[in-house]
Parts: structure tokens; sequence; C-alpha cells
């Protein structure tokens, strides 16, 4: 049988998840012999192409490509998992979400106290995602199979569950490891 495929990527994060699952440290080399690695920061590879086994998703959605990316890897994987805070409810980034797009967009390239923009013009080019009016966590958008709370995820909780995943088991994560901040 071949290796499960495992796929990772950050939306609306700072890879701070990423860097926790970084974090399982010599694991990493059990890691390698259970599973193949589709699209991830870890690998660099920039598309998730092949059908999944596990994908792992850090980050809310705050723009139309964190969306595409979002039903992309609902579409490939078998498991879904939202890692962390900022997968689960929006996170630190959901806290624009109280204030008006326009006035965000305003206090970031016109009026915040660091900002030199001699143009005057907030940024259009049709290359840039265009920005939700809310952050919106993970699961409001595709189905979510797994939570891991925590900002981020304690290494070992993210373990825990990639191996439980992989062995076909519910994941079991005792109290010591569930994070929510
Ligand atoms: S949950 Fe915390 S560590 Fe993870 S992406 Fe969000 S801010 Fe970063």
């Amino acid at each position: 049988m071949g290796k499960a495929k495992l796929a990772t990527t950050s939306l609306c994060g700072c890879f701070g998840c990423h860097m926790s699952f970084l974090d399982i440290d010599e694991r990493i080399l059990q890691l390698v012999e259970l599973v193949e690695f589709d699209r991830s920061p870890i690998n660099d590879i920039k598309e998730i192409r092949n059908p999944v086994d596990i994908g792992l998703i850090e980050g809310g959605c705050a723009n139309e490509q964190n969306v595409r990316v979002l039903h992309e890897f609902r579409e490939h994987c078998k498991v879904l998992v939202s890692v962390g805070d900022c997968a689960i409810n929006g996170g630190v980034p959901a806290m624009r979400n109280s204030i008006p797009l326009k006035e965000c967009y305003e206090e970031a390239y016109l009026n915040g106290p660091t900002v030199d923009n001699p143009s005057g013009k907030i940024p259009d080019d049709p290359e840039i995602p265009l920005l939700l009016n809310k952050v919106q966590p993970c699961h409001e958008i595709v189905k979510v199979d797994y939570y891991l709370p925590g900002c981020p995820p304690p290494a070992d909780a993210i373990w825990e569950a990639v191996s439980a995943l992989l062995e076909n088991r519910e994941p079991s994560l005792p109290y010591t490891l569930l994070k929510y901040d």
C-alpha cells in the first residue's frame, strides 16, 4: 500500500500553526515515512492537484483567494482539519469585522500613522485578491471534519491528530493538549 497523502496550507494566518507543526521535531522523520506531502509550505508546492487523505488548514478566509484555496482543499481532501483559532473562528484578523471594509482600507493605505503613500491611492491591481467584507472561519464556507483549537495548537496535539487519522482512529486530545488562546 502506498503512503497516505497530506496537504497543508495557510489562508489568512501567520504561519504560527505551521511552526507548531514543525515543533514535532524528530517525529517529522516518522511522518515522512508515513505520508507523502502534496501542496504545503513545507515543500513549497503551490497547487493541490491530487486526491489527498488529510488536509490541514491554517487561517480563516479574508479574501477571495483564501476562499478558492479552501474550496480546492475541500474538493481534494478526504478529511479536512481546521488547525488553530484563525481557521476555527477567524482569530486576530477577524478583529476587523466590526469595522467597515472601506475604513480598513483607508487606515491601511491613507490615514494610518505610519503610512507613506504619496500617490494617495488605494492599491487596486487585479492581481491583488479582493478582501471579503468579513473574515470568515473555514466551517462557514466548507464542511470541516475536525478542529484543533489553540493559537497555535501544541505540536503534540497536531501530532496526535495526524497520527490518529492516519491510523483510522478518532484523535484523543486530553485537556492538557487543548489550548483556547
Ligand atoms: S491560530 Fe495563532 S498561530 Fe495559528 S495562524 Fe492564527 S494567529 Fe497564527
